[in-house]
């Protein structure tokens, strides 16, 4: 249905969607895949086809090994920090060209709503590219004084591990690749990435500027497949250094298990149930939209999303039937639509494991205030969904849905924070949370009590390249971004050298 808000497609995205089965991205080529396979990627909107893509296998993860190798005993290596710092700045410049392209793609292949594309995906992810390039000159190891001999010389260099393998999810294709990317090849690796079979399609866009931007051939390898084929042989490939995952908990521990056999570096972002903790002293005008956004944003398919509400008893009521209010108006549509707020969720099965949850929370006892009903297709859409008279134990509050289903728990001990403190650390995750009060002494208290990789003080879902992201717990462990994010893709080496 063609409305007054629907986005006009970029001419830019109508070649590329028209431009044939999209092939994977190895040694600066677009190749086919080995075996000829391929598979669709769906517009979530739709549920209709929206590419054909080429499908890897682990021979075609060897050979985008092979080109890495190339590139790293060639080009790559030869480049300056500055040179290397330029190519990720050119790479950033060439995106903003192409940001309404790659915002229109992005929302297409993921269904998220095309505002959002723009403002958050897009920008953030050129962002952390020039944040990267600023980094490609600032890398730098140590002289050391030793005890051996005034004439015993010793330094350390940091250098890049090699060829890195990156798996990353649906939920942000853009960004995602953009946050893997930025560091590794700041830092001097090459890369062997698989996208996520639900969005193999941005990645394949930001390979055609990768080329353009002038990165050696080989640098950068994108290839689009599935888990147990392609991403297990990137992780099961014994010269591919380190890989850096970002998915599931389940999923992350098989990672984990299968990189023991060649002891690869591993770094994983994985699951959350994030508490959202809203004191009666919070200012609400701003704690009611923190708390919906928090849960809402893209779909709610967000690692950190503030799915657990922990609300003051003396407020509860009056904060959720205000949240409620708020949430039924949201506008649910395709993504396409520059009104839409929110969107579809990125797949079928994505679109039943939200639907399980929803009816797993009811059977528990808990009450849907708002949503609680997957609507009928086309297209994945579930509906903004505030669950009240939960419990902590309930599955909804424990589990992950990945949704845009939030499970809301009163609380009662303002003076003593202990309790709440005590619910919000109890889950096996630990990525985020969010904490809302007035009260600064307070803020600080309960930030450094919570057991989480990030804590959000009066917002939520506030993200910068400059500033690390990553868990505790089961969420996983090593930081994205800042100067963190270095040490994932760096080793050290020392150096003596005998003056005598
Ligand atoms: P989700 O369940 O939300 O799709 P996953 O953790 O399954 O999240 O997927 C995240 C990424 O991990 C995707 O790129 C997916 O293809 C990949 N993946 C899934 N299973 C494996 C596996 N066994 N080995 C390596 N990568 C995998």
């Amino acid at each position: 249905m063609k409305t007054d808000t629907a986005v006009e497609l970029d001419p830019r995205v109508q070649s590329f969607l028209e431009s044939g089965i999209q092939k994977l991205f190895i040694g600066g080529e677009f190749v086919e895949s080995i075996s000829g396979k391929t598979f669709d990627s769906l517009n979530p909107a739709t549920g209709e086809v929206l590419a054909h893509v080429y499908e890897a296998d682990q021979p075609d993860v060897e050979r985008a090994v092979q080109a890495a190798e190339r590139a790293l005993a060639g080009p790559w290596s030869k480049l300056t920090a500055s040179e290397r710092g330029r190519l990720l700045w050119k790479l950033a410049d060439l995106m903003e060209e192409h940001a309404e392209a790659l915002a229109q793609l992005d929302t297409l292949d993921n269904g998220k709503p095309i505002r959002e594309t723009r403002s958050a995906d897009v920008p953030l992810a050129i962002d952390h590219f020039r944040y990267y390039a600023g980094w490609a000159t600032k890398i730098h190891g140590e002289v050391i004084e030793n005890s051996v001999s005034n004439h015993m010389f010793t330094y350390t260099r940091r250098e890049p591990v090699g060829v890195v393998g990156q798996i990353i999810p649906w939920n942000f294709p853009l960004l995602m690749a953009a946050w893997k990317l930025g560091a590794a090849l700041a830092t001097g690796n090459a890369v062997v990435m698989k996208t996520a079979e639900q969005t193999p399609l941005t990645a394949l866009y930001l390979a055609r500027l990768i080329r353009e931007a002038g990165f050696p051939d080989g640098v950068v390898n994108i290839l689009s497949g599935f888990g147990p084929t392609a991403g297990a042989a990137i992780v099961k490939h014994p010269r591919i250094r380190k890989v850096a995952f970002t998915g599931s908990t389940e999923v992350g521990k098989t990672i984990m298990r299968e990189a023991a056999d060649n002891l690869k570096r591993v770094s994983l972002e994985l699951g959350g149930k994030s508490p959202n903790i809203i004191f009666p002293d919070a200012d609400f005008s701003k704690a009611i939209p923190g708390a919906l956004m928090g849960i809402f944003f893209n779909q709610g398919q967000v690692c950190c999303a503030g799915s657990r509400l922990f609300v003051h008893k003396k407020v509860y009521d009056n904060f959720l039937s205000d949240m409620s209010s708020f949430a039924a108006k949201i506008k649910q549509g395709p993504g396409l639509d520059e009104s839409t707020e929110i969107g579809p969720l990125v797949s079928e099965e994505q679109f039943n494991r939200v639907s399980y949850y929803l009816e797993k929370g009811k059977e528990e006892g808990a009450v849907p205030l708002t949503g609680g009903e997957p609507l009928s297709g086309p297209g994945y859409f579930v509906p903004p969904t505030i669950f009240t008279n939960v419990r902590d134990g309930m599955t909804i509050s424990k589990e992950e849905i990945f949704g845009p289903v939030v499970a809301a728990l009163p609380f009662d001990d303002e003076e003593q924070i202990a309790d709440v403190i005590r619910r919000a650390n109890d889950s096996e995750y630990g990525l985020a949370a969010g904490v809302w009060t007035s009260d600064v002494r307070k803020a600080h208290r309960v930030a450094h009590a919570l057991e989480v990789g990030t804590v959000w003080v009066n917002c939520y879902n506030a993200f910068d390249a400059a500033v690390p992201f990553g868990g505790y717990k089961q969420s996983g462990f090593g930081r994205e971004m800042g100067s963190y994010a270095l040490e994932l893709y760096t080793q050290v080496k020392a150096v003596w050298m005998n003056l005598d």
